[in-house]
């Protein structure tokens, strides 16, 4: 089991993995652990990160970036409306309305969801997590900004699917803050005390995100959130740009709207410009120097409007907790556009101290995810923390009436409820009826569930049927009717009300969101994906819980009742059907596939490319004394021909015509190399067999001379490996001398190969006889001394590995037998 975090930012997404050595922030292929959030379509594939964003200016109409918002929008969302102003890519309605990209691929116009586009994104930081772990990934936790609606998170959990991801929780990304910066804090009030309060800024590329959290140690509640998903470091961007094009058209009446190219230039300047002004850098590149020049001093001015921006969720928040400003212990701030000084400046004046930049800025969300990664995944030992998230907008049920016509209405989830929760409902229903959850706040999502209860009859009297239904918020903060069940009541005292809340509520607190959290290890499903099989668990496990907390009743002893499940129809806003997503899933990976053959087909051509290169200059160089003239000038030839081609003929051409190709050039080039790396070696692999001649002939000769330290070997056994010895050389010195009439243009006339056999066969003929260590019995020191003593009664230390030529070696002998490496 994995376990890994994804931030996946606007304009950039951090990987987060845990390892035994604790979390890592991990870098992709270019050793960056900043992944653009860029998605590159072209005629043959794709790209995918920092090779896409390298491809925005070349390639600007089918580049994509910017796509995060789009998920669960309508096409003709005013939001979606508004951006596509800015962008030099299309957009387009999918079948379902939703949010389409419109790029060229494979020389055909297609149109992705946005969901596809954040899959393939997805599916690249997957692969960064992959190839750090070195195995397969698969669960996650994937962060979310905590404004995102419940079709936002929906449209992000297909896309983890289409990227083969298990996504255990959608986390909000300044949640994903608290606890990177909580959990590692060692003295965090007790559990009784007084909570910490710390407040957490993130303004990143597209919006805004602040929260208030009380930390007790092991752990921590989110108390109230706020945000403007309409503020981050584009819009600076935006106001910039928008200078210049005014600036452009008036002095040189240039439309550079007009011109998507030179826009996205302008964007990409005017990013710079904003990094450096916000660094106070005063060694400014000359092409910045002159914009700065243009706006000095007032950029603050031109951004006034946005820095007035920043206090209203400042001011939301404390006045929805009602705490005061000396409540706070700390502030917080991350998010890359949170270095803007003026945006600290504002930030540090409205709590009136000082804030805080203990985490990193770009790295603490992704951190985040992987620690509730770790704590989610039982296959990681990590310190108990409890994490309570809040529901970002309040969520409320529409229903008809039951008595009369007309609507009824119940807020189930107020803004600020602790999440994931649980409730369950009663009603009062004849027959089968729709449930409506919208947000309160029209403008923070106009999008509607419904979910139709079925099956819902009167009871056998006729009188309405009681319904009990389970909504709830999950782990990813996904509002869903989670079940349905028909209590057949056999005699039943209670007068007929259209809804109650259930008195197990109240009791629905941490222990209930313990049971879910429970679920979602063992599953890792979406809460409204569940199986049948499990809502009933469920639902049984509610319903003896709920006789647990009923007290005795004596009275209505013989009241008997009987659960049965019902069916329910969900009809989520912008949810992908199951045939839709699969089909994603299956496209997904053919376009993976496309993508492998064509690097593969791409490095097939490079390596033609590549030995064109290295052999014209090697001919010339070190592979001169090789060939001959004549082979030189052909071979010279063929390769300035193979040039050529690649240009022309085979500029584009299929992988196998690149390896045919290549092997051709082989053809030529090998032996020449093969004789190189042969006069290469040569010299070394000869030293080694005389050295090791050498030292055997020693020991032979001590022998011979009666040394008593070789006096146990056998006269017979040194006679025969003597004669071993000996041919050895003569066949050494034969070949020494063949070889130096051999011209360098020819095979060898012996291999390294071939030296190397010589000697590996030598020593498994000598090496047991002359090795053989002597039979005594002498004090352990000694003994030491003895089997490891100079062989020739000299002692002077001797460097280990001593690479002595022959003769040299008859001089200064080895201390020890040597331990030959001899292959
Ligand atoms: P979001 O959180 O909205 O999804 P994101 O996570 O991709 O977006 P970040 O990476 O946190 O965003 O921040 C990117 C923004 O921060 C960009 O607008 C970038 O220009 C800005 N930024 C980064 N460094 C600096 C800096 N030194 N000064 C000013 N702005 C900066
Ligand atoms: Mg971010």
């Amino acid at each position: 089991m994995s376990v890994v975090g994804f931030d996946l930012g606007f304009q950039s997404c951090y990987v987060a993995v845990a390892r035994a050595g604790g979390i890592e922030t991990v870098a992709n292929e270019y050793s960056d652990r900043c992944t653009p959030s860029f998605v590159s379509f072209g005629p043959r594939n794709r790209a995918i990160g920092a090779a896409a964003k390298s491809q925005v200016v070349t390639n600007c109409k089918n580049t994509v970036q910017g796509f995060k918002r789009f998920h669960g929008r309508a096409f003709s969302d005013p939001y979606v409306q508004s951006a596509k102003s800015n962008l030099v890519y299309d957009l387009a309605q999918m079948p379902n309305g939703a949010t389409g990209i419109k790029v060229m691929y494979m020389e055909e116009e297609r149109v992705f969801s946005t969901e596809q586009v954040t899959g393939m994104l997805l599916n690249k930081l997957k692969e960064t997590a992959e190839s750090a772990l070195k195995k397969p990934v698969v669960d996650c936790v994937i962060s979310v900004p905590s404004y995102f609606t419940d079709a936002e998170r929906r449209s992000v959990v297909d896309a983890a699917q289409i990227a083969g991801l298990n996504c255990l929780r959608l986390m909000n990304e300044t949640t994903a803050v608290t606890l990177a910066y909580g959990i590692y804090k060692q003295d965090l009030p007790a559990p009784e005390e007084k909570p910490r309060i710390v407040v957490f800024v993130d303004l990143g590329h597209s919006g805004y995100q602040v929260s208030v959290c009380a930390f007790n140690k092991g752990k921590l509640k989110i108390l109230a959130t706020a945000f403007d998903s309409d503020l981050g470091g584009k819009d600076f961007d935006d106001i910039l740009v928008k200078h210049f094009c005014e600036e452009f058209r008036q002095k040189y009446k240039l439309d550079v709207k007009s011109r998507p190219r030179a826009l996205v230039r302008l964007y990409q300047e005017c990013e710079k410009l904003k990094k450096l002004m916000s660094a106070n850098s005063s060694d400014l590149p000359l092409s910045i120097e002159c914009f700065m020049n243009d706006i000095d001093g007032q950029f603050e001015e031109m951004c006034a409007g946005l820095l007035a921006k920043v206090e209203g969720p400042l001011r939301s928040v404390m006045e929805q907790t009602k705490l005061k400003k000396e409540d706070i212990y700390a502030v917080e701030i991350v998010g890359g556009a949170s270095r803007i000084p003026s945006i600290k400046e504002r930030v540090s004046k409205f709590f009136g101290k000082e804030i805080s930049t203990t985490l990193n800025a770009d790295e603490a969300v992704a951190r985040g995810c992987a620690l509730q990664c770790a704590i989610l995944s039982p296959a990681f030992k990590v310190r108990e923390f409890s994490i309570t998230d809040v529901v970002p907008y309040s969520i409320s049920l529409r229903w008809h009436s039951a008595a009369e016509e007309g609507q009824s209405d119940c807020e189930v989830f107020p803004k600020n409820h602790a999440a994931p929760f649980s409730k369950v409902l009663t009603f009062y229903r004849k027959e089968p009826f729709t449930l409506e959850a919208y947000y309160n706040n029209p403008k923070s999502c106009p999008t509607h569930s419904q979910f139709l209860i079925k099956n819902v009859a009167p009871q056998q009297s006729g009188e309405s049927s009681k319904v009990k239904v389970k909504v709830r918020v999950n782990l990813h903060g996904v509002f869903s009717v989670a079940g349905a069940s028909l209590v057949e009541v056999v005699k039943s005292t209670e007068g007929e009300e259209p809804m109650e809340t259930d008195p197990t509520t109240a009791k629905d607190d941490e222990s209930k969101m313990q049971v879910d959290q429970e679920e979602q290890k063992q599953t890792g499903d979406v809460g409204e994906k569940k199986s049948e099989a499990e809502e009933m668990e469920m639902a049984t496990e509610e319903s003896k819980e709920e006789k647990k907390n009923e007290p005795p009743q004596p009275k209505k002893a013989k009241v008997k009742t009987k659960t049965v499940e019902l069916p329910i129809d969900n009809n989520l806003h912008w949810q992908l059907s199951t045939d839709v997503l699969n089909g994603f899933v299956e496209n997904e990976g053919k376009m993976v596939m496309q993508d492998k053959l064509e690097k593969e087909r791409n490095d097939a051509k490079n390596n033609v490319e590549e030995y064109v290169y290295d052999m014209r200059d090697k001919l010339h160089g070190i592979l001169e004394k090789f060939v001959t003239e004549a082979d030189r000038g052909t071979f010279s030839l063929k390769l300035e021909d193979t040039e050529n081609w690649l240009y022309e003929d085979g500029e584009d051409q299929q992988k196998q015509v690149y390896i045919d190709k290549l092997n051709e050039l082989k053809q030529m080039g090998q032996p020449i190399c093969d004789r190189y790396m042969e006069a290469e070696e040569r010299p070394r692999a000869f030293e080694e067999l005389g050295r090791q001649i050498q030292q055997y002939m020693k020991i032979v000769e001590s022998f011979k001379a009666k040394d008593e330290q070789y006096d146990h070997m056998d006269e017979l056994e040194v006679t025969r490996v003597e004669k071993q010895v000996n041919d050895a050389m003569t066949w050494m010195n034969s070949k020494m001398n063949q070889q130096n009439n051999q011209n360098l243009t020819l095979d060898p006339v012996v291999t390294v190969a071939e030296i190397r056999a010589k000697a590996k066969e030598l020593h498994s003929a000598c090496n047991p006889v002359l090795s053989k260590p002597k039979p005594k019995v002498e004090s352990p020191k000694e003994e030491k001394a003895t089997t490891n003593g100079p062989v020739n009664g000299h002692d002077e230390p001797q460097p280990a590995g001593d690479k002595a030529t022959p003769t040299k070696g008859q001089e200064t002998a080895e201390n020890k037998l040597p331990e030959m490496d001899i292959d």
